[in-house]
C-alpha cells in the first residue's frame, strides 16, 4: 500500500506513520493472523512491536510521551491494522480508552504519574463498564467502592475486560453512592492495578476477536488509594466512562471499516480466480451485485468515519456522527462479511482462508462500545435534540 503520501488531508508525519503501520502490518501482522486465531494464542511479539510503533500512545498527548494523533488519523491506523487482523486493534484501543479517561478528566498529579507509562506500554491495561448483570444499563452496575480512610474498598465483579488477563491496570466504573437517585450521580471512576484483592475470574472463550483476552475481574475488599479515583471527585464516573465512548465508536467503526475491506478485497479478487460455467464467477450477474453492494457500503462507511472523526477532532460533540459511522460500518463489516462467504461458496468454511475470521470477528463491531440498537436510539435523540420545532 503506498496511498499514504498521496492523502492530501495528511501531514508529513502523520503520512509517515501511516507508513510505518503499513509496513508493520505486511510484514508481521498479517502473516501470523491466521495461526494465532486459530490457536488463540497471544500475540506477545506483536504487543513489543506496538510499544515501538507508539501505539498504546497514539491518542496521548505528545507532553506526556504519547503521538497525540487526531481522531482522523487514528481511525486510519486502526483501519489498516483491523484489515489484516481486527483482533490486535483491541489491545491498544481499549488502552487508549482508559488513558482518554485520565488524560480528559484527571488531575495534573494524575496526567503526569500515569500518562507517560501509558504511553509507553509500561503500563497496559482497559476499561471496565460491563458487569454480569448489566451492560447497555451501566447505571445497573452493583460493584461498590466504600471510602476508609485515605483509601477506598472495592467489591463486585466485571466481565468481558478486554486485555483483563495481560492488562495490569483498568479504569473501572463503581457505585461510591449505590443509594444516589438517579443511579448515575452515584459513580464513580477508578484506576486500579492489580494485586492483592483484585483477581482475574477467568478468561472467556469466545466465536471470534480470539488470540486477545476477555476475561472477568474481581473485586474482593480491593484497597486502593483514595488517589486512583479519576479527577478527585465521586459522582462523575458515569459521565467520564460515557464521554469516552464517541472515540470508542469512532474506533469500532475504523475497525468495521478494516473488516468490511479485507472481505471485499478478498471477493473481488476471488471471483476473478474462481470459474463456474465456463467464466470467472464476477461475469455472473448475481455475484456483481454482490461485489457492487459491498464496494458501495464501504464506501459509505469510510466517508461516516471520516465525518465522524473530523467532527471529534473540532471538540464538538460528536455522538450523533460517531453513532451513525459506527452503526454503518459495522453492519457493513457483517453484510460484507457473509457477502463475502456466499462468493467464495464451500471455501469459506475453510480455515484455509481468512474469509470464516472476518464472519467470526464482524459481530463484535454491532455489540461493542453500545449495542447498535442503542446507536439508533442515540441517533434519534440527537436528531431530535438538533432540530427542535
Ligand atoms: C468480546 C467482547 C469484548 C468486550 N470488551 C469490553 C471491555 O473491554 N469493557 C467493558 O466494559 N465491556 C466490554 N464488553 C461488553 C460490551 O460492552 C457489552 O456486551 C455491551 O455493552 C452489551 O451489554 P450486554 O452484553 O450486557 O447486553 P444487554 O445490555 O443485556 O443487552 C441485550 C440486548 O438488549 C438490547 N437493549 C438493552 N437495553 C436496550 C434499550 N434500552 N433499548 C433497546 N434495546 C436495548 C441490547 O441492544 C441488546 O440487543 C465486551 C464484550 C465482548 C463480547
Amino acid at each position: 500500500m503506498a496511498a499514504n503520501t498521496q492523502d492530501p488531508m495528511l501531514n508529513d508525519e502523520e503520512a509517515q506513520i501511516l507508513d510505518s503501520i503499513d509496513r508493520w502490518v505486511d510484514g508481521e501482522v498479517k502473516p501470523i493472523a491466521r495461526r494465532f486465531d486459530q490457536a488463540d494464542e497471544y500475540p506477545h511479539e506483536l504487543v513489543e512491536q506496538m510499544k515501538d510503533l507508539g501505539l498504546f500512545g497514539a491518542t496521548i498527548a505528545p507532553e506526556y510521551g504519547g503521538l497525540g494523533l487526531s481522531a482522523s488519523v487514528y481511525s486510519k491506523v486502526v483501519a489498516r491494522i483491523a484489515e489484516a487482523w481486527m483482533a490486535p486493534t483491541g489491545i491498544f484501543n481499549s488502552h487508549l480508552i482508559m488513558a482518554a479517561a485520565v488524560q480528559r478528566h484527571g488531575t495534573e498529579a494524575q496526567k503526569t504519574h500515569w500518562l507517560p507509562k501509558f504511553a509507553s506500554g509500561e503500563i497496559r491495561g482497559g476499561i471496565g463498564l460491563t458487569e454480569p448483570n448489566a451492560g447497555t444499563d451501566l447505571q445497573g452496575i452493583r460493584t461498590v467502592a466504600r471510602r476508609d480512610g485515605d483509601h477506598y474498598v472495592l467489591d463486585g465483579t466485571k466481565t468481558w475486560i478486554t486485555n483483563g488477563v495481560h492488562g495490569t491496570c483498568f479504569a473501572i466504573l463503581v457505585k461510591t453512592d449505590p443509594e444516589a437517585q438517579p443511579a448515575h450521580r452515584g459513580m464513580s471512576l477508578f484506576l486500579v492495578e492489580k494485586g492483592e484483592g483484585f483477581t482475574v475470574g477467568k478468561k472467556l472463550k469466545k466465536l471470534g476477536y480470539r488470540a486477545i483476552d476477555s476475561a472477568e475481574l474481581v473485586f474482593e475488599h480491593c484497597r486502593v488509594p483514595a488517589d486512583r479515583l479519576i479527577s478527585e471527585a465521586e459522582g462523575r464516573g458515569f459521565q467520564h466512562a460515557v464521554g469516552g465512548l464517541e472515540l470508542g465508536r469512532i474506533n469500532v467503526a475504523a475497525r468495521g471499516v478494516g473488516l468490511a475491506t479485507a472481505a471485499f478485497k478478498d471477493a473481488l479478487r476471488y471471483s476473478q480466480e474462481r470459474k463456474a460455467f465456463g467464466k470467472p464467477i464476477c461475469k455472473h450477474q448475481a455475484i456483481q451485485l454482490k461485489l457492487a453492494d459491498m464496494a458501495t457500503r464501504l464506501e459509505a462507511s469510510k466517508l461516516l468515519v471520516e465525518q465522524a472523526a473530523r467532527k471529534y477532532d473540532t471538540g464538538e460533540r460528536c455522538d450523533l456522527e460517531a453513532g451513525m459511522a459506527k452503526l454503518h460500518a459495522s453492519e457493513t463489516a457483517v453484510a460484507n462479511s457473509l457477502d463475502a462467504m456466499r462468493i467464495f461458496g464451500g471455501y469459506s468454511y475453510s480455515t484455509e482462508y481468512d474469509v470464516e475470521r472476518y464472519y467470526r470477528d464482524s459481530p463484535l463491531m454491532c455489540i461493542g462500545e453500545g449495542t447498535n440498537e442503542m446507536q439508533r436510539i442515540i441517533i434519534s435523540r440527537q436528531l431530535v435534540e438538533r432540530h427542535p420545532l
